[in-house]
């Protein structure tokens, strides 16, 4: 019997960005640098699996898993 391997839940949630408060919508596991669109503020930052997500967070959108 195979072990099952739990994989990373992945969403997307929606943000406000602390320094303008732009919302934008990120994924929790980008693998790159997620900047404000607005102001270019860094919202979210990649660590291993799921991204570091540094502005706060507003409503969760939604799982994903793959
Ligand atoms: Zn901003």
């Amino acid at each position: 019997m195979k072990e099952l391997i739990p994989l990373p839940k992945s969403y997307f949630v929606r943000v406000r960005c602390p320094k303008c408060g732009n919302e934008q919508i990120i994924f929790s596991h980008a693998s790159r640098v997620v900047r404000c669109q607005v102001c270019d503020e860094v919202l979210a930052r990649p660590r291993g699996g799921k991204a570091e997500i540094l502005a706060p967070q507003m409503e969760k959108l939604g799982a994903k898993s793959y």
